[in-house]
């Protein structure tokens, strides 16, 4: 006989991608170094190649496992990577999501704390709630006091960059265009306004910070990866479409080595509705997620000089 009581899956409905080219990053020159117009200019890409690999970039998404390790935004060459078993990107990985947390939701007094206390919680937040954490370091910070990740070591500049005259406008426009109907002024003023409290002591808040790694390191070896080559991002992609990763190392393969910094905004939505689950604390979800945002779009502002293409990969209505 057979047995009726079991419930078949649902089949979940098939998302059309839609990939969005928003243009240059900024007509202004940001604070970092990390230029495509550099990289066209030294024959290591084209505006062709460029075009042409937004047009194909549906092609190197994949589903995501959340039992992988998160990684980080910056597009440089993982010899570890498992093409089967990606982790979501945000910047500076797990530890990157204590600066949107300090920032965004947390009552303690801004002018305690520091960002490797922030940074130990947030790790054991993703192991508590089932996420593997990740942070990476580079070929070149062995013996340094270093680790290699932008978003990790150009933190105080992310900061400071955020924070900067001149830059606040620029920066709003892309956070803006980023969270389209969910960008809120008055948390973006908010969020801004903590991170002018805390940059004003970042040498305290940010001391040790570069132990973070290690930490991590202590707790899963083999979530610490380390990233090899130099930096050729010349596209920045803003992926809004659940449960879908990016597969930087065969992006780079297959286009001479230029490469993406790939952002999930997708996960900081996630993470915001798991590290802050109850019904009354819809506000504290909402400025978390902004304040993920804002520093992701400091640490592109503090890591180029602007001149990389954007794009937003979402669903097609
Ligand atoms: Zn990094």
């Amino acid at each position: 006989m057979v047995d009726k009581t079991v419930i078949k899956p649902r089949k979940s409905k098939k998302i059309d991608p839609l990939i969005i080219d928003c243009g240059l990053l900024s007509d202004i020159e940001w604070t970092g170094t990390v230029s495509a117009t550099a990289l066209i200019k030294a024959g290591e890409t084209s505006q062709k190649i460029i075009e042409y690999t937004i047009g194909h970039l549906n092609e190197f998404y994949v589903p995501v496992n959340n039992r992988a390790r998160t990684r980080c935004i910056d597009g440089r060459h993982d010899p570890e990577l498992d093409e089967t078993n990606l982790g979501s990107q945000v910047p500076g990985g797990a530890p990157g999501a204590a600066l949107a947390y300090r920032l965004g939701v947390d009552e303690d007094d801004l002018t305690r704390g520091t960002f490797l206390s922030d940074a130990e919680t947030m790790v054991g937040n993703y192991i508590r709630l089932g996420f593997a954490p990740g942070g990476h370091r580079d070929e070149n910070s062995h013996g340094q006091l270093a680790v290699g990740c932008g978003a990790i070591d150009g933190m105080d500049k992310i900061l400071a960059t955020m924070t900067q005259k001149g830059l606040v406008d620029d920066h709003k426009r892309v956070v803006k265009l980023l969270l389209g109907p969910k960008f809120k002024r008055d948390d973006y003023l908010r969020v801004m306004g903590a991170a002018v409290v805390v940059n004003d002591r970042a040498q305290d808040y940010f001391h040790g910070r570069e132990e973070i790694i290690d930490i991590l390191e202590k707790r899963d070896k083999k979530s610490v990866a380390t990233l090899k080559g130099e930096h050729k991002e010349c596209i920045v992609v803003v992926n809004l479409i659940n449960g879908t990763t990016l597969s930087s190392n065969r992006l780079a393969d297959a286009f001479d080595g230029i490469q993406a910094f790939g952002y999930d905004l997708w996960r900081s939505i996630q993470m915001a509705d798991k590290l802050l689950p109850r019904p009354d604390q819809v506000w504290d979800r909402e400025r978390f997620v902004m304040a993920r945002v804002m520093s992701t779009v400091a640490t592109l502002m503090a890591l180029t000089d602007g001149s990389q293409r954007l794009v937003l990969r979402t669903a097609a209505a």
